[in-house]
């Protein structure tokens, strides 16, 4: 019996060794990796410089405190400010703890106001994290059944429905942010209208509400720029971040501006391991080798050929919903629940993942080249037509099983 406690539904599977976009498990076969460790390794496996950065810095420091100076910290928040226009960051080591700096200086920046029971407006389909606070921002009953009571102060919303949020601010005066994703990753790759931040930015305005997008996923090139904010012109005033940022060392950062950066005081908010010397020099080199290697860029144009190459292949069949997403974060919804992909790619030599029971999701490393992105297409297609085949044949299937 296993010493580990029974918190994940694991694959059959455990790797040895990467290289790039490629992983290999204790047998010796080899697997084209589409997930990054759920859009963590942007940088793909082992790169050369990445490690050389870990090996250099865990023998001259790993971890002081934060009770002292970190050198590595400020040059990190610097780097994260220039490029997110942002001005001051608060370190930790997940992306829950990130929503959950957000959530605290949400509540902080309510009562300053004098609002005396702040409520943030969060959006069905979220997720924002697993602890008690955040699984309740988050909007998946999956998440919450069992840890009831839940936190108070969420006010849920349709996602993408502005009116939705304007009734909210007419009617809850106790409302002092928005807890948002750009794009939903576990709630299924789901992407918004184009002026939906916009939208949400004038009501913040309109109201003296923080914006915080939490781009915990769809930060750190995913997208084909830093953050997925940038797509649109419109800035957040808070930025929880965590996943592609260490490229696998855990590091989270929580980003503020204006009114929300001046909030947390000594004393407020604090982590032990948070921006410790090794997960910065992690960050820091991340950084610099998707700026080097033009990994946005990249992620741009593997990302727009993959969804071209899907939707011409399998766009218009029948039980195909929709081929959406932006950048490397790609989703394929399906009518019908398709759980059953993850494995048959898996034996194929592929790691895919399915949310939300019916959407194919695809997050490759950001180094996934178009050869890369040839062979994944060339398994998962047959997969999912194969797939789409036994659904509207369940017999005909049966009879050849
Ligand atoms: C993964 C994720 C989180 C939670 O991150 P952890 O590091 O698992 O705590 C929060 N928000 C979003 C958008 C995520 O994708």
């Amino acid at each position: 019996m296993s010493h580990v406690m029974n918190t994940y539904a694991r694959l059959p599977v455990a790797f040895e060794r990467g290289e790039g976009c490629w992983l290999w498990d204790t047998s010796g076969k080899r697997y084209l990796d589409a997930m990054a460790g759920v859009a963590v390794c942007g940088l793909g496996h082992s790169h050369p410089k990445f490690v050389a950065v870990l090996r250099a810095q865990v023998g001259r420091l790993v971890h002081t405190s934060n009770l002292y100076q970190i050198p590595l910290q400020e040059k990190l928040a610097d780097r994260l400010a220039a490029i997110s226009g942002m001005e001051n960051v608060f370190f930790c080591n997940s992306g829950c703890e990130a929503n959950e700096a957000a959530i605290k200086l949400a509540r902080l920046y309510g009562h300053k106001k004098n609002v005396e029971a702040p409520a943030i407006v969060v959006m069905e389909k979220a997720f924002h994290g697993r602890t008690i606070a955040t699984l309740s921002a988050t909007g998946s009953r999956k998440v919450q059944a069992g840890f009831e009571p839940l936190v108070a102060g969420f006010v849920r919303v349709p996602f993408d429905d502005l009116e939705a949020v304007r009734r909210v601010a007419e009617a809850n005066r106790s409302v002092v942010a928005v807890l948002v994703e750009l794009l939903q990753g576990e709630g299924g790759v789901n992407v918004c209208h184009d002026d939906y931040l916009k939208g949400l930015r004038e009501i913040c305005e309109a109201h003296e509400w923080l914006l915080m997008l939490d781009e915990v996923q769809s930060g750190m090139g995913r997208t084909g720029k830093w953050f997925a904010f940038q797509h649109t012109g419109v800035a957040p005033d808070v930025m929880p971040l965590a996943k592609g940022l260490g490229n696998g060392l855990p590091i989270g950062a929580c980003l503020a501006a204006g009114a929300a950066a001046q909030l947390f005081k000594p004393g407020n908010h604090g982590s032990t391991f948070g921006g410790n010397p090794l997960a910065c020099a992690a960050a820091l080199a991340t950084l610099d080798i998707i700026e080097e290697e033009r990994l946005m860029d990249n992620a741009v144009k593997v990302g727009d050929f993959i969804r071209a190459e899907l939707a011409r292949q399998i766009g218009g069949i029948k039980g195909v919903r929709e081929i959406r997403g932006k950048g490397l974060m790609i989703g394929i919804e399906l009518e019908a629940a398709c759980g059953e992909l993850v494995q048959q790619a898996l034996d194929r030599g592929v790691l895919i993942n399915v949310t939300v029971d019916n959407v194919v999701r695809l997050l490759p490393p950001l180094t996934f080249g178009t050869e890369e992105a040839g062979l994944l297409l060339a398994t998962l297609v047959p997969l999912i037509t194969r797939f789409l085949d036994r659904q509207s044949a369940p017999q005909a299937a049966a009879q050849t099983a």
